[in-house]
């Protein structure tokens, strides 16, 4: 087994269970490096946090931690690959998510970018309390957008709408604080295969 450290071909078995590199030093356990592997291969093929913990026959909450832990690689991954491909950009387009149908304060507006491969998102702060609008001028903007909505063409960013309007339903109960991550979630979904996102997400952790 190689070093999960330094990638170096040999490491040795410790009675406790554990490896040690023979270059490095460093030490780790192959029963958690599988571990974290099978839940890699589970979250690149969209399997949920509660089938995932079924299938590893683990808590809920250890899953959730570790998706989690994910989420947040992938974040700080395509913050950094947007900053390098900025000058790229050909399209942009806004769209609203509603966290709760009821409250139209849970309102997020999420700035999509294209360079006609990728999509870029940016969370913006809840429409109604960045422009103070009141209910009768957000049911215009949503009547506004949905207008946007019918005039576009068949675009990157359609389809990314599509397929988060599509993938968010998937996650029961999205909260404020999390949307930002299920957000780059789906963006890194949307932008990679399987296979690619398997390859970037096990270099990430
Ligand atoms: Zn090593």
């Amino acid at each position: 087994m190689k070093c999960i450290y330094c990638n170096h071909h040999h490491t040795y078995s410790l009675c406790d269970g554990l490896k040690k590199c023979a270059k490095c030093k460093r030490k780790f356990s192959p029963k958690k490096q599988l571990f974290i592997q099978n839940a890699i291969e589970l979250f690149c093929q969209n399997t949920n946090a509660l089938q995932a913990s079924k299938i590893l026959d683990c808590s809920y909450l250890k899953i959730s931690n570790i998706f989690g832990r994910f989420r947040h690689a992938i974040s700080v991954f395509l913050e950094n690959d947007f900053e390098s491909n900025k000058g790229k950009i050909v399209e942009y387009e806004e769209f609203v998510y509603t966290l709760n149908k009821k409250n139209i304060y849970e309102t997020q507006s999420i700035l999509c970018f294209s360079d006609n491969q990728t999509i870029f998102t940016i969370l913006m702060p809840s429409i109604a309390l960045s422009q103070k609008l009141t209910s009768d001028e957000i049911k215009k903007f949503f009547l506004f957008h949905k207008f946007i909505k019918l005039q576009s063409n068949q675009t990157k960013i359609n389809e990314f709408r599509s397929f988060f309007s599509l993938h968010i339903k998937n996650y029961r109960g999205v909260s404020k604080q999390n949307l930002f991550y299920y957000i780059k979630e789906l963006e890194f979904k949307f932008n990679y295969n399987e296979q690619e996102r398997m390859k970037i997400l096990s270099k990430l952790i």
